[in-house]
């Protein structure tokens, strides 16, 4: 797995990359390397060999054209001075013939044509030696007839000869020439062959740099952009992380995906945990009933809200302390939920309940009149009354409850301040407090009106 990883990685395919652009440059510029010294070689065998040869049969061609006049001046010979100056430069000229020949036969590209001007010279040369000992004869008196008669012949002979060496070199000459013109354009031909390789090879190395840009652009930069963006979605989906294939962003995707989804477990965590604070700061952990906070602000709204009269009420176990000394503690505990139930379940969606302190319960509610508020909260004194709470033990315990209410007039509140409000509802539960106070005393299990208290009128239910 780690080789597959290392083959596959991003590091390996780099290196792959910068490797193969590294070859192609060094290929191109061994191979460009080798094409000039090619062409240098050649440009130098065709300045040494072909010019050298070009230069020498231009120079036999010269030569030999002046053995025509040199041989008519031997033939004419009256005089031995003159015979000899004749001879001397003819045999100068044929020397230099045969060396110069002597030079183009050594020469690997020698045709027929090199090897019959040599064989000409030859017999021109033998010629000339022939008709000098004839003309020699002839200045000398010893000559016959014969010998007399074959000097002109032997002289057309050697100018012929002479004709035809000129001839042979001039063409020679030309063949150089024409050497040359064709080396000359292979050479051109070569050189334009490489110049394509050389557009071809940059072609490829241009190709190259394309091909590893559009690579790094779709592997790399893309797949990191992709990575960017999901990252920066306002709600992450840690799957929206993830990037094909098992190279190092593919790997990097996968932390970043594992990264995003713990800390999203960890959010979650956190806004449940907050979510719980916020209930228990708002709420009783006993009962499940809003506390004293909760039961603020919701009295607050309803106040304000209403355009009905709010019936402010306190409700406190009688006698619970009984309860706690003769069941214990976690059996008071038990009849405080029950009667939590039994105050929820008497009211309507709109009321609000609360734990008001340790066996006192507020309520909130809306009414239309005095009198229908107070018939609601007989209905619930009743219902506590007649129900009993079932203890661990078996046992049935039965409490009452006594009531103390006010009603607050709050279509007149209107648009007053929180504060003015709060102070209302305080003013609310004080009243409630009082006409609590006055159940008690006149003997528990009752409900009194805060307005009638002081009339000591009770609202009295049994
Ligand atoms: P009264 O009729 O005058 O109200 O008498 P009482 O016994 O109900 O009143 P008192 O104020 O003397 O006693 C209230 C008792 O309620 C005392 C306290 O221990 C108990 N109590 C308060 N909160 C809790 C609670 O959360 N659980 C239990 N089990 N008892 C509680
Ligand atoms: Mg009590
Ligand atoms: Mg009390």
């Amino acid at each position: 797995m780690i080789r597959h990883r290392y083959i596959s990685g991003l590091t390996a395919r780099t290196v792959g990359i910068t490797f193969l652009v590294a070859v192609t440059v060094i290929g191109a510029t061994l191979l460009t390397n080798v094409t000039l010294k090619r062409m240098h070689l050649t440009i130098e065998a065709m300045t040494d060999s072909d010019m050298e040869n070009l230069m020498t049969s231009v120079r036999l061609v010269q030569q030999s054209e002046s053995l025509i006049a040199l041989d008519l001046i031997l033939s004419g010979a009256d005089t031995h001075t003159q015979r000899r100056t004749a001879l001397i430069e003819l045999n100068d000229r044929i020397d230099w013939i045969d060396q110069l020949t002597g030079t183009l036969l050594k020469l690997p590209q020698q045709n027929e044509v090199v090897l019959r001007i040599d064989s000409t010279q030859k017999q021109l040369s033998d010629s000339v030696q022939l008709l000098n000992k004839l003309v020699r004869k002839r200045i000398d008196g010893t000559a016959s007839t014969r010998d007399l008669a074959q000097i002109p012949a032997l002289s057309a002979t050697n100018q012929e000869l002479a004709g035809r060496l000129s001839v042979m070199l001039g063409y020679f000459a030309a063949n150089m020439r024409q050497q040359m013109t064709k080396r000359s354009t292979q050479l051109e031909e070569e050189i334009n062959r490489h110049q394509l390789n050389l557009i071809m090879l940059t072609g490829l190395l241009l190709l190259s740099t394309l091909l590893a840009g559009f690579y790094f652009e779709f592997a790399v930069v893309r797949r990191i952009l992709h990575v960017q963006r999901a990252v920066s979605q306002p709600a992450i989906s840690p799957d929206q992380i993830r990037v094909s294939g098992v190279d190092e962003i593919a790997q990097l995707a996968t932390t970043v995906g594992t990264y995003v989804a713990r800390i999203q477990a960890q959010e979650a965590q956190m806004r449940k945990i907050h979510d719980e604070l916020a209930y228990l700061a708002e709420h009783d952990s006993l009962t499940g009933l809003a506390n004293r906070r909760h039961l603020y602000a919701a009295a607050r709204r309803m106040i304000a809200q209403s355009l009905q009269p709010v019936c402010v009420a306190i409700g406190d176990i009688d006698y619970f302390k009984v309860v706690n000394d003769r069941y214990g503690h976690a059996a008071g505990d038990r009849v405080l939920i029950h009667i939590a139930e039994q105050l929820r379940n008497g009211l309507r969606e709109t009321d609000i309940l609360a734990r008001y302190g340790g066996e006192e319960f507020a309520l909130v509610l809306a009414v239309r009149t005095h009198e229908a508020a107070e018939t609601l909260i007989n209905d619930i004194a009743d219902r506590v009354r007649h129900s009993s709470a079932a203890l661990e033990s078996g046992e049935q315990v039965n409490v009452t409850m006594s009531f103390g209410f006010s009603v607050i007039d709050a279509s007149t509140v209107g648009e007053a301040e929180e504060q003015e409000v709060q102070m209302l509802l305080n003013q609310a539960l004080n009243r409630a407090d009082d006409a609590l106070y006055h159940a008690k005393e006149r003997g528990r299990n009752r409900v009194i009106l805060a307005s009638l208290t002081t009339d000591a009128e009770e609202a009295e239910s049994c």
